[in-house]
C-alpha cells in the first residue's frame, strides 16, 4: 500500500450510501471537504470503503504522526488495552502516566524542571493553559493573534481568530481577550525584520499604550508556526521579541504547538526553529498517533495548583499513553529526523512554483510542515479560495488528499513516514493541477 489507486468514481457506491446515512443524522457543523469514506489505513495511505487508496498529506488533521496504524503503536494500543483501559489520573496512579510525564518533561523546548497535565484534545490543553496563566500570575487578560486557532470551547474559542463562523451565534466569549495581528512576511510584503517589528509595536504602542494595562495580562498566546491561518511562518524576530515583551512585563508566553509540535517541522518543537523559550506549551495531534491525548507542559514552578483546582476523568487515558510513549520512541527512532529529509526535498521541489505557476503565491513552511498560498496573480496577491478548492478537487480526484488552511493555502501535513516516492507523487499531482488551473 505504498501508492494511490483509484477504481471507481468518487465516491463509489458505498460512499455514497454512507455519506447519504451520516447527513442524515450527525451534526452538519463539521466541514468535510471530501467525499471520503475512510475504511482503513496504513502508513501514509487511507483506503475508503470502495477499495480506493489515497495518498494521505492530511495525516488526519496532523495527528498521525506515525502514520496510520503503525504496527508497533497497534501492538501497543492492544497490550495496554488488556491490561488496563481506564482507571482515572485524576484519582489513581498508574505508572504510564509518570512515563510519559517524565518523557515530556525531558523533551520541552527551554530546559529546566517541568510539570505536565493531561487532557484529551488540543482544546482541553489550551484550556488548561489559560486556566493555569490566571492562576500563576493572579492576572485575568490574554493576547492572541488575528489568524489563530486555538480550538472551539469558550475559552480557547475566545483566543481563535480564525474564521468568524467558529464564533457567529455563540454569544459573549471570554472578556479581557485582546487580539494584535501576527507577523506574516508574504502578506505584509515588508521584509522580514520590519514585519516584525510592525506587528510587535501594535502590542506595545496600540495595546499596552491606549487599551491594555500590561500589568494585567497574564499570556500572550502564540502558534509558533500558525496552523488554521495557512501554515505562516513568522520572521524569527517576531518570537524573540515577544519573549522580550512578556519578559519586560511579568506575562507569560504560551506555545500552542498543538498542530506544529511532536518532531512534524523536523525536531520536536516549531519553538526550536526559533530558540524560544515559552513557559507553557499546548501539545496534541501527533502526540498519541490517533489515540485522543493532550499535555499542557508548564515550568514546575508555575505549575502550582491544589488537588482539585484542574483535572479531567479521561484525561491521560492509560491506552493513549501507551500509543504515546509508542508513537515517541518512533519519532525519536528516526521519524523527526525523515520529516526534516522529506520537508527538505518537497521544498527543493516547491521552491521555483511561485516563479512557474502564476497561482502560486507563496511556499512557506517548515519540515512536513508546508503551506502554499493560491492567489488570482502574482502582482495583486489577491486571495483565490475557489481555486485553492479546485486545486484540491482536482488532486483528491488523482488521489492525493489535502486540507486547505486559511482563507487561500493548501496546507500539506502528511504522516512523518512518508517516503520519497509519496513525497514526488504528491508534488507531481500537485503539479499537474497547478498546469490545468494555469491554462483555465
Ligand atoms: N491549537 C491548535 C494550534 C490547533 O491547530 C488546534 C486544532 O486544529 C487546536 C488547538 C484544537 O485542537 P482540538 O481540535 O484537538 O481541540
Amino acid at each position: 500500500m505504498e501508492l494511490p489507486r483509484i477504481i471507481t468514481e468518487l465516491p463509489g457506491p458505498r460512499a455514497r450510501a454512507v455519506i447519504e446515512r451520516d447527513s442524515q443524522v450527525v451534526s452538519p457543523s463539521y466541514t468535510r471537504r471530501y467525499p471520503l469514506v475512510a475504511r482503513k489505513g496504513q502508513g501514509a495511505i487511507i483506503e475508503d470503503v470502495d477499495g480506493n487508496r489515497f495518498l494521505d498529506f492530511t495525516a488526519g488533521i496532523a495527528v498521525v504522526a506515525t502514520g496510520h496504524c503503525h504496527p508497533r503503536v497497534v501492538d501497543a494500543i492492544q497490550r495496554q488495552a488488556a491490561r488496563l483501559i481506564h482507571m482515572s489520573g485524576t484519582d489513581f496512579y498508574y505508572e504510564e502516566m509518570a512515563d510519559l510525564a517524565e518523557k515530556l518533561a525531558a523533551i520541552a523546548p527551554g530546559g529546566g524542571a517541568r510539570r505536565v497535565y493531561f487532557g484529551n484534545s488540543g482544546t482541553e490543553a489550551v484550556e488548561a493553559a489559560m486556566k493555569l496563566a490566571r492562576h500563576a500570575t493572579g492576572r485575568e487578560k490574554f493576547i492572541a493573534f488575528y489568524g489563530a486557532f486555538h480550538g472551539r470551547t469558550m475559552g480557547s474559542l475566545s483566543l481563535t481568530a480564525s474564521r468568524q463562523i467558529q464564533k457567529k451565534g455563540f454569544g459573549t466569549l471570554l472578556g479581557g481577550v485582546y487580539h494584535a495581528p501576527f507577523a506574516n512576511p508574504y502578506r505584509s510584503g515588508k521584509a522580514p525584520a520590519e514585519c516584525a517589528a510592525e506587528a510587535l509595536n501594535y502590542i506595545e504602542d496600540t495595546l499596552f499604550r491606549m487599551v491594555l494595562p500590561p500589568h494585567e495580562v497574564a499570556a500572550i498566546v502564540v502558534e509558533p508556526i500558525q496552523g488554521e491561518s495557512g501554515y505562516v511562518v513568522p520572521p524569527p524576530e517576531f518570537l524573540s521579541g515577544l519573549r522580550e515583551i512578556v519578559d519586560r512585563n511579568g506575562i507569560l508566553l504560551i506555545a500552542d504547538e498543538v498542530q506544529s509540535g511532536m518532531g512534524r517541522t523536523g525536531r520536536w518543537w516549531a519553538c526550536e526553529h526559533f530558540d524560544l523559550a515559552p513557559d507553557i506549551i499546548t501539545v496534541a495531534k501527533g502526540i498519541s498517533s490517533g489515540m485522543p491525548l493532550s499535555a499542557t507542559i508548564a515550568r514546575a514552578e508555575i505549575m502550582q495548583w491544589a488537588p482539585g483546582a484542574h483535572a479531567s476523568t479521561f484525561g491521560g487515558n492509560p491506552v493513549s499513553i501507551a500509543a504515546a510513549l509508542e508513537t515517541i520512541a518512533l519519532l525519536e527512532g528516526g521519524m523527526i529526523a525523515n520529516a526534516a529529509r522529506m520537508g527538505r526535498h518537497l521544498m527543493d521541489r516547491f521552491r521555483s512554483w511561485p516563479e512557474r505557476y502564476p497561482h502560486v503565491g507563496d511556499v512557506r513552511g517548515i519540515g512536513l510542515m508546508i503551506g502554499i498560498e493560491i492567489v488570482k496573480d502574482q502582482k495583486s496577491r489577491e486571495r483565490a479560495p475557489e481555486l485553492r478548492e479546485q486545486i484540491g478537487d482536482l488532486a483528491f480526484e488523482r488521489g492525493l488528499v489535502l486540507l486547505g488552511a486559511g482563507p487561500n493555502s493548501l496546507r500539506l501535513s502528511p504522516p512523518l513516514c512518508i517516503t520519497e516516492e509519496q513525497a514526488d507523487f504528491a508534488a507531481d499531482t500537485l503539479e499537474e493541477c497547478l498546469r490545468i488551473t494555469s491554462r483555465t
